[in-house]
């Protein structure tokens, strides 16, 4: 069990009243967010050299709970992730698991949440080799929606591509690889649209900038294979899980043309951050009825349900914080 240290300032080790989030875990021990720091030197803050999670959780005000998804999975990905650049995760996943519902408990936070955990290589030195010095650090703010969820959202196709397995590994969550997410989003929203879908060297559709794309054609689900350099998301997992189980929506996994999202009877983008987004326009056509369509829609209400403890079928997905 991951041992929570004092922090040497006893007003951060009583449980604080106040309901803004105030600590964080960095170095092995729970800290005042204001002092969980790195130095500029830190070989992360200079390479992108971090794998991360991006983890949310429900607050229910009818229970009174706070409910994390999936946390688990989260923490399984990271430590496969943390492979890539040779980190091991200082504290097992159940540890990490214990780690964050006692944190978001100490930040007594009764709203929806965003989690952070970050590995990252923290040698203070120049130099790009990396090597072993590495830390872990956790954090969470409340968090609302990412992205307009009232209004199907008008994207276009980016005129970057989506990094290559074999330059910076896109399912990797390597905190470098969004450089490439945030060309792509920049670009989208300077030319007035609200997101970016980006092709991949081939040419298919990859994914969002920070989010998977799930396209519905004749009743059915279509998503890109985890090979054509996408995240493997968690939430395009859920989703294909609930439209089977719940709608009798089976869904396809094949690679995806350009021209095939213009042509799509409902497309949505859907991630931990963005939670499910439809699609309007992509390149200024109509997608459907230019709002969401009856099975994204669908899929938002079960999503919701599932999300504030509401359909108890599902809830192996959700750790109670209280
Ligand atoms: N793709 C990218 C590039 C992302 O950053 C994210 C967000 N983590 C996703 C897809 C969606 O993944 P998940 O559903 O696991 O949050």
């Amino acid at each position: 069990m991951v041992e929570i240290k004092a922090s040497p300032d006893p007003a951060a080790n009583a449980i604080p009243k106040v309901k803004a989030p105030q600590y964080a875990y960095i170095g092995g021990k729970v800290v005042p967010l204001e002092e969980a720091k790195v130095s500029v030197l830190t070989h992360a803050f200079n390479y992108g050299t971090g794998i991360f999670e991006g983890i949310r959780g429900y607050y229910s005000a009818e229970n009174h709970q706070l409910y994390i998804f999936r946390l688990r999975d989260h923490f399984e990905r990271m430590e496969q992730n943390c492979k890539l650049l040779k980190i091991r995760l200082p504290h097992s996943i159940d540890d990490l698991c214990r780690l964050t519902v006692r944190l978001a408990e100490m930040n007594q936070l009764r709203e929806n949440i965003y989690i952070r955990p970050l590995a990252y290589k923290s040698a203070q030195r120049i130099g790009v080799r990396m090597n072993e010095e590495n830390d872990f650090t956790l954090f969470m703010v409340p968090f609302g929606d990412y992205l307009s969820t009232d209004r199907a959202l008008r994207v276009c196709v980016s005129s970057w591509r989506r990094l290559q397995d074999n330059a910076i590994p896109a399912r990797g969550k390597i905190c470098g690889a969004y450089v490439n997410s945030a060309l792509a989003v920049a670009e989208a929203q300077d030319n007035g649209f609200d997101e970016a879908i980006l092709l991949n060297e081939d040419g298919h559709v990859a994914e969002g900038s920070a989010m998977n794309l799930i396209l519905v054609k004749r009743g059915h689900l279509v998503v890109p294979p985890k090979s054509d350099n996408i995240l493997d998301g968690i939430t395009r997992d859920t989703l294909t899980q609930i439209a089977r189980q719940e709608l009798e929506v089976e869904t396809e996994v094949r690679s995806i043309d350009r021209t095939e999202l213009y042509s799509a009877d409902e497309l949505f983008l859907c991630g931990t951050g963005v939670q499910i987004a439809p699609v309007g326009f992509v390149d200024h056509r109509r997608i459907g009825q230019g709002t969401s369509g009856p099975i994204t829609r669908q899929l938002m209400r079960i999503y919701d349900e599932i999300l504030h403890g509401r359909l108890g079928k599902y809830s192996y997905w959700l750790t109670h914080v209280y």
